[in-house]
């Protein structure tokens, strides 16, 4: 087996091409403090995102306490599953934690003296001026079966087992410790083992339908999907990143696949997709206004000037973004874009007439060639009959028309911000894209 990250670039998508075992792992989580709530299992988090960023699929994470009979039943049961079982914690010097204890009964084992750990704690207490004591020298005591994983942050070792063609690790609980083993030791040691299978993901990003809606139109296209293929929803502030994931033999097969699935999907949704790899908005939208060499600006109220601040968060952006006015007011709508008393009262401020005016207004006022404006109701309060909180009206404006929308959204008043913007971006590429 090897295991091998590369990151290639193919046909403008950027995927990470992953070589290695097809294995499957458990991560298995021990400590009480885990079970009372007091502390967050973050290591399996970790561990997780790690063994699958290196190719090892994981099937199952367990958070169990202190207690030797959990700890031999649920290993029993993991190393009939999986290839890799991967456990965090309990590994301390205190007599609460039983995990060495408990993993040399499973395998049959004695504790021996380990002379580098030794050396290892002596040096590592030296360090800090703490003379060594009884439970630290047993902490050098390790199973006689195991490798030894060495802990240059801390005083337990990680331990690295073979049992019926199964590997079971374990490492401890402190977060820094943990990861340190894993990265250092584990990864690479499984990095010299084993057969080759690749996994290349392909992402590609789509707003307009809700994750439930979108799904229900992907149903036929998620049944045709070949074995070799997985299909992931990865939903935020509306924007829904689907990731294809590919497993196979080798690189060019998976390639292929992801080639053909990913037309099939464009065909499928044409009008949701605005990107065919990992990028926000904002980036395609720069993209967009960069080649046709034009250039934008936002008349933002109820967005606070948050559009601006997601646009300018790109580099490069002053080569297209002119600026913005924060039109909180109706008295700056009408003294600084020109918006209309008449429209204020017969439509009120949030209304798609108001929008229009005020996304015209900031064009002629920065001579840009494509501006957007939000007005609308954030929350909580300030909903009127008709128009309740989570409204948002859109306009965007060019030399080829004033096109707005009316949207309603949710009543949190951040994530409605949030979802006014993105909804504002998406209006506005759809119109750089149509010209
Ligand atoms: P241990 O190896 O059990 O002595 O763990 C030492 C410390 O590491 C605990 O007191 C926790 O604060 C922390 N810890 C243990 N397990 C986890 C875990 N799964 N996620 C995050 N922190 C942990
Ligand atoms: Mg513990």
């Amino acid at each position: 087996m090897s295991v091998l990250i590369v990151t290639a670039t193919y046909k403008n998508y950027l995927c990470n091409l992953i070589l290695c075992t097809h294995m499957k792992a458990e991560i298995i989580a021990i400590g009480d403090e885990l079970l009372t709530g007091q502390t967050v299992d973050t290591n399996s988090a970790w561990i997780a995102t790690e063994l699958n960023r290196a190719g090892i699929e994981v099937t199952g994470i367990s958070a169990i306490p202190d207690r030797a009979a959990r700890i031999i039943r649920i290993l029993e049961n993991a190393i009939r599953r999986s290839q890799l079982v991967l456990i965090t914690g309990g590994l301390g010097p205190t007599s609460d934690d039983i995990t060495k204890k408990t993993l040399c009964e499973f395998f049959g084992t004695r504790l021996v003296r380990n002379q580098s750990v030794l050396d290892n704690i002596s040096q590592l207490l030296g360090r800090r001026g703490v003379a060594l004591n009884a439970a630290n020298i047993s902490q050098a005591d390790v199973p006689e079966s195991c490798m030894v994983l060495m802990n240059k942050m801390g005083t337990a070792p990680g331990m690295w087992f073979e049992k019926d063609g199964a590997v079971i690790v374990s490492v401890p609980g402190v977060p820094y410790e943990m990861k340190h083993i894993v990265s250092d030791h584990v990864i690479p040691e499984l990095q010299k083992r084993g057969i080759v299978t690749e996994i290349i993901h392909r992402n590609i990003m789509t707003y307009g339908l809700p994750e439930a809606q979108l799904a229900e139109k992907l149903t036929g296209f998620e049944a045709r999907l070949p074995g070799e293929i997985k299909l992931a929803y990865l939903p935020s502030s509306g924007v829904i990143k689907l990731r294809l994931t590919a497993r196979c033999d080798d690189a060019g097969k998976a390639l292929n696949l992801l080639d053909q699935q990913t037309a099939i999907l464009k065909a499928t949704i044409p009008e949701l997709i605005f990107a065919e790899y990992e990028a926000s908005l904002e980036e395609v939208i720069g993209k967009e206004l960069s080649d046709r060499a034009m250039t934008f600006a936002t008349a933002e109220s109820c967005t606070g000037g948050n559009i601006s601040r997601l646009i300018t968060s790109v580099p490069g952006s002053s080569a297209y973004f002119l600026g913005s006015v924060t039109a909180y007011s109706n008295s700056i709508k009408k003294t600084l874009l020109g918006v209309k008393e008449k429209t204020i009262n017969n439509y009120g401020a949030v209304s798609v007439e108001c929008a229009g005016e005020m996304a015209e207004g900031i064009r002629i006022l920065t001579g840009c060639d494509i501006s957007v404006a939000t007005t609308g109701i954030a929350g909580p309060s300030g909903a009127t009959p008709g128009k309740p909180v989570g409204t948002v009206c859109i306009a965007v404006s060019s030399d080829g028309g004033t096109h707005s929308g009316q949207f309603v959204f949710g009543t949190d008043r951040l994530l409605n911000i949030r979802r006014f913007s993105i909804a504002a971006l998406d209006m506005l590429r759809r119109q750089i894209i149509s010209h």
